[in-house]
């Protein structure tokens, strides 16, 4: 098996909004603008400078910091053991290098390419191509 470059791993990103609500409206509108989480802002277009400016007026309440955030799953990266091209292991079953014929699992496991694919991923099983 393989070595990995890096592991899969669950990434989560964490971002802030100064955000403005219009007065004397009944749904949550108005400004955001990126900040962080003190609310200080980053650098800002010549329109969200107008915009900021436009924030400040009587027509809305103070800023307010707003998180957000996301994840997503950062897929397992390895080299390949034929020609050392990088792959980045997205699929749990056949990831397919871009430089010769070889296909590894998500673990970095070489899999023998579309055998028994419709098989595997319907079963999750992995084929190791030392196993045959
Ligand atoms: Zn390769």
């Amino acid at each position: 098996m393989a070595k990995l470059l890096t592991h899969g791993k669950r990434v989560t990103v964490v971002e802030y909004g100064l955000f403005f609500q219009r007065k004397n409206v009944s749904y949550s509108g108005g400004y955001e603008f990126d900040c962080d989480e003190h609310g200080r802002l980053g650098d800002m277009t010549a329109m969200q400078k107008e915009s900021y400016a436009d924030a400040q007026s009587d027509a809305y309440y103070a800023g307010e910091v707003r998180r957000r955030s996301h994840s997503y799953w950062e897929p397992a990266s390895m080299e390949c053991t034929r020609c050392g091209t990088v792959l980045h292991l997205h699929d749990a079953m056949s990831n397919d290098c871009t430089g010769c014929d070889n296909c590894y699992n998500s673990s970095g496991q070489q899999v023998i390419k579309n055998y028994g694919r419709e098989e595997c991923e319907r079963d999750g099983w992995a084929y190791d191509v030392n196993d045959y």
